[in-house]
């Protein structure tokens, strides 16, 4: 394991092409601050010997110590302590972990690979260099992303149909040495501050988008790509600072007719293989949900039981149903999880075929429980911010800023009228309300909330995983058995 400085070096050398604002920028400017810090602590905890057994894999390609982000699962045990490990980090650094794109891309285009080979023996070696792609990420503990979703276009529409072939990322021409693609994908997550861009298809594909079956891997500044970023900070705070301030950013990332040799790309126009390589991503990102959407689920519930003991509400019976509804699904969705992986398999459910098995031997999660698991969490978003509105009141929302806690003018008069609770000291009060500010009332929360529901997919691209892969037959049998039917 290399650790973060080697990253920190790594990404702080690479070519400009961040567009922020009207500025092209380095991935040393100061906004990444919070975010870098974020990722920081996946480096850091793996060195810490309390976390050691959960951050750290034996890599099952060079048998050493690898950072557990880096890690294709070779087990259930594997299953469980990415769980574990994704609601450890987030629960200290209060939302997403920003590297669990990367080992979920990584788990899905191994697999992936292995299958999409058997089409043409012989003639291609995606597997193999998929590997050996994989080797060096490993050693070198690289910073992944997944760039899956694309522009899309007229949503009822194919990509070959799309009136602007350009609206998925696509093929344009093929080299002996390569391939160029063009296009773009919307929407990824720290692809800014990537050592790789693995780029994975977004959904179905038919004989004739077999162009848009492309899945490879580059550097985030490879040459004609170009990043168009957001970064979601924080309110800065001057005064009153807090105990860990989390970042993120988020890139839509521009393939102007880029350059991929053969030994970066991992599918080329083999179109059944895109669209189970799409599901695949999804099914290992909805189980990953099942370690970081629980942990939320703990951070909202002590944010609504503080809130609640500030306002001296806490025994109320309204309140504390309350809790007991966030915990249903906090605990719901990490039990989903953890049956999805205590059920792993290397096979996975194939549109038309049903479970067979899939990949080289690696584990893939149960795909109906990854998929119940992240459906009921993420539907539970905004129900929880209502929870959370609901006991706080309105002081979130217009909570006096930093400065007049400490203008001599106003300072005692906006902590004397802000108190409201005799046990809490009123700073501690204060830092309260602005911590609930970030995280209900601000701008990073508002994009944190539409990740919440979209990320891994629609609720109702979860919604079709879940009802067709279910038995849906076996239980009209059940109660054609029961109520004495005869057809
Ligand atoms: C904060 C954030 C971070 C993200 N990070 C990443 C990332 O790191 N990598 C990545 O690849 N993606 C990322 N995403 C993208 C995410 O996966 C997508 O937002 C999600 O898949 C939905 O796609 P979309 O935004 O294009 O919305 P759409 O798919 O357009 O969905 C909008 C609505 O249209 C409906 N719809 C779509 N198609 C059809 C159809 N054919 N018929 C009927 N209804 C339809 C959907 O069900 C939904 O109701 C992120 C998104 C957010 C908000």
């Amino acid at each position: 394991m290399k650790g973060k400085e080697q990253w920190h070096k790594r990404i702080f050398g690479m070519r400009k092409n961040l567009y922020i604002g009207g500025d092209k920028i380095g991935r040393d400017d100061e906004r990444f601050g919070p975010v870098l810090d974020v990722v920081n602590l996946t480096y850091d905890l793996a060195e810490d010997p309390q976390y050691k057994d959960l951050m750290t894999a034996t890599s099952h390609l060079s048998g050493e110590t690898i950072n557990r982000f880096c890690h294709v699962h070779q087990s259930v045990d594997d299953l469980h302590k990415k769980q574990d490990m994704t609601r450890m980090i987030c629960q200290k650094v209060g939302g997403c972990v920003r590297r669990c794109m990367g080992v979920d891309a990584i788990n899905a285009m191994y697999t992936v690979s292995y299958e999409a080979d058997k089409d043409r023996p012989g003639e291609t070696a995606y597997h193999e260099n998929f590997k050996k792609w994989l080797a060096r990420f490993q050693e070198e503990d690289m910073m992944g992303c997944c760039a899956q979703t694309d522009v899309k276009g007229d949503r009822t529409k194919r990509p070959h149909q799309q009136p602007d072939p350009d609206s998925y990322v696509h093929v344009v021409e093929r080299r002996s040495d390569g391939i160029v693609v063009r296009g773009c994908k919307l929407h990824i997550s720290e692809g800014a501050i990537a050592d790789e861009i693995l780029v994975v298809p977004t959904r179905a594909l038919v004989e004739n988008d077999a162009d848009y079956a492309v899945s490879f891997a580059v550097p985030g500044d490879w040459e004609g790509v170009k990043q168009l970023v957001t970064i979601h900070n924080f309110r800065k705070r001057d005064h009153f600072p807090k105990g860990f301030d989390a970042g993120s950013t988020d890139s839509y990332v521009v393939f102007d007719d880029v350059f991929v040799p053969w030994d970066r790309v991992f599918l080329c126009g083999e179109y059944k293989h895109g669209g189970i390589l799409a599901l695949l991503f999804a099914l290992f990102h909805r189980h990953s949900y099942s370690g970081c959407k629980p942990a939320l689920g703990d951070l909202m519930l002590g944010i609504c039981a503080l809130a609640a003991n500030v306002n001296g509400i806490g025994r109320a019976k309204h309140v504390t149903d309350k809790y007991a509804d966030l915990i249903k699904v906090t605990e719901l969705g990490y039990a989903a999880g953890y049956t999805a992986s205590a059920m792993a398999k290397p096979e996975m459910y194939i549109p038309g075929l049903g479970m067979r098995p899939y990949g080289p031997g690696n584990y893939i999660p149960n795909s109906i429980y990854c998929n119940v698991g992240r459906c009921l969490t993420g539907e539970s978003v905004l129900h929880e911010l209502e929870i959370l509105a609901d006991i706080t009141g309105g002081m979130p929302a217009t909570f006096p800023y930093e400065g007049e806690f400490i203008n001599p003018e106003v300072k005692d008069l906006a902590c004397k009228y802000t108190t409201r609770c005799q046990d809490i000291s009123p700073e501690s009060q204060a830092q309260l309300w602005r911590y609930i500010g970030d995280v209900a009332v601000s701008s990073k929360s508002g994009c944190a909330m539409f990740g919440a529901i979209h990320g891994g997919g629609s609720p109702r691209m979860e919604k079709i995983g879940i009802t067709s892969q279910y038995d849906i037959e076996t239980c009209k049998q059940l109660v054609r058995d029961i109520a004495g039917m005869k057809d």
